[in-house]
């Protein structure tokens, strides 16, 4: 090749592989390279000559609407005479259903007379680089709360700055796009919202790393909601993290279902510990109030200690006992002495005091495998098992003894006291031996020691 003067303007335009088309001041077509008609899948004589109102043009814009002649981009550059830069346009032609995209640029060659201007519009096909959806349309619809922030300066108080908020942010927190957009996520915080989780975010960020919390926010007007977010770094294609993108979502009604739950729980929980505490303490009134029916059946209520009904069923165990050993078996009647003189004189309430000291006396005086009770008015019955029976004696009177020392006070400084006679059998426990006939014995005893002068004690050994 010669000089680079040489070179042609049309031959440059016949081989480049970016549609060129010419077009004069009044807008009709005076040329198209081959790149052109291609792209636009036209004859050389489908396109010459035809101005912007011809009929066969449907351009539509990004947003799929249909432009009108006017808006044709030819239109813009004739009306402004200034070029054009990247307008994306897309093409639509009778050969096939989707439209074809180009990124167009333009611009006026003027003359002094309009006839010689032309305007030049170049075009290449961007159809396999747009993609059929938008990416940003989803973003900007989404329900959940998207924020874009950089990354670059995350410091109090203005950083890291909202370069990006999409429309249900808008509803959420009242605050408008402008209003946003430049400002920092900090203006949705508040006084509950929880500083431990905000140092969390804090941390995760200066590390340049993904998050999930839950956090309390605040929209324009003050009001609080509950907020369940995932930060996430953005990266250019150098690996360098450029922004921060915030998917967020109100979770005030699941937090408060979920705290309606669980006080209703604990409600639950405490009605429940309510009915076990109400059912323990029933339970142990009727454990009580049976103890004490027990008790009222097998006890004297003057004096407490165990009725002839609890004395004979202890004695017929301790007999059944001294018979697998063998044991002596001592049976004795108390009886006190002209107690119906303590009654006449002293009246039936200090008789009474009288029988209560008798039977706390006896309550000393046994042990825990002997058996007693009143027996009757003023006559109480006991059972002691012995190895031998030579100590009988001395217990029946060691007993009488104590009763002979008790004092009662029949009025200021005058005390009285009283005596009683006690008769036993003592016998070998063996097969034969019977209650009735041993408790016969300690009666005929007891007679004895009444006949012999009261105040003792009087037993028969078998
Ligand atoms: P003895 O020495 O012969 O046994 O004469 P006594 O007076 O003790 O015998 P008696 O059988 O004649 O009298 C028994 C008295 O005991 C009659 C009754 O009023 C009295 N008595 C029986 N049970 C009670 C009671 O629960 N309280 C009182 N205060 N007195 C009672
Ligand atoms: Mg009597
Ligand atoms: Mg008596």
């Amino acid at each position: 090749m010669g000089n680079f003067e040489d070179l042609t303007l049309k031959n440059l335009l016949e081989n480049a592989n970016i549609g060129v088309v010419i077009h004069k001041w009044d807008t009709s077509v005076i040329y198209a390279n081959p790149t052109a008609l291609n792209l636009l899948r036209l004859t050389h004589e489908q396109i010459i000559g035809r101005d912007a109102f011809d009929p066969q043009w449907r351009f539509i814009d990004e947003a799929k609407r249909a432009l009108a002649s006017e808006q044709f981009p030819v239109f813009q550059v004739k009306r402004f005479k200034e070029p054009l830069q990247n307008v994306v346009i897309g093409v639509i032609d009778s050969k096939q259903t989707k439209p074809s995209w180009f990124l167009l640029n333009a611009y006026p060659e003027i003359a002094e007379d309009e006839k010689n201007s032309f305007i030049v519009v170049t075009f290449n096909d961007i159809t396999d680089k747009k993609s059929s959806f938008s990416f940003q349309s989803i973003v900007d619809n989404a329900l959940d709360v998207i924020i874009v922030t950089e990354a670059d300066d995350i410091s109090s108080p203005m950083g890291p700055r909202i370069i990006y908020v999409n429309d249900a942010f808008e509803k959420l927190t009242g605050y408008s796009r402008s209003e946003a957009i430049g400002e920092t996520p900090r203006i949705l915080q508040g006084k509950e919202t929880d500083k431990n989780e905000l140092k969390r975010i804090r941390a995760a960020l200066e590390n340049k790393q993904s998050i999930c919390t839950k956090i309390r926010n605040y929209t324009k007007t003050g009001h609080p909601y509950w907020l369940s977010l995932n930060i996430f770094p953005l990266t250019n294609k150098y690996g360098e993290v450029t922004h921060f993108a915030a998917i967020e979502r109100d979770v005030t009604n699941e937090i408060y279902a979920s705290e309606q739950l669980e006080s209703n729980n604990n409600n639950l929980k405490e009605l429940k510990n309510n009915l076990q505490e109400l059912v323990r303490i029933k339970t142990q009134e009727l454990h009580d109030a049976n103890k004490a029916l027990y008790h009222h059946a097998y006890h004297d209520d003057l004096t407490n200690i165990p009725n002839r009904r609890l004395f004979l069923e202890q004695v017929e165990k301790q007999i059944s006992r001294a018979k697998r050993v063998p044991q002596i078996v001592l049976i004795g009647l108390l009886d006190i002495d002209n107690f119906k003189i303590v009654n006449d004189t002293y009246g039936h309430k200090l008789g009474d005091e009288v029988l209560k000291k008798v039977a706390e006396c006896f309550s000393l005086f046994f042990r825990q495998e002997d058996s007693f009770g009143r027996y009757g008015g003023e006559e109480f019955a006991f059972c002691i098992l012995l190895e031998n029976d030579k100590h009988a004696f001395n217990i029946c009177e060691r007993l009488r003894k104590n009763i002979a020392d008790l004092k009662f006070e029949v009025s200021t400084n005058k005390t009285i006291k009283i005596t009683v006679s006690i008769g036993a059998s003592v016998s070998q426990a063996s097969p034969d031996t019977e209650f009735n006939k041993e408790i016969e014995k300690a009666d005929q005893a007891l007679y004895k020691a009444k006949e012999n002068g009261r105040n003792r004690a009087e037993i028969m050994i078998e």
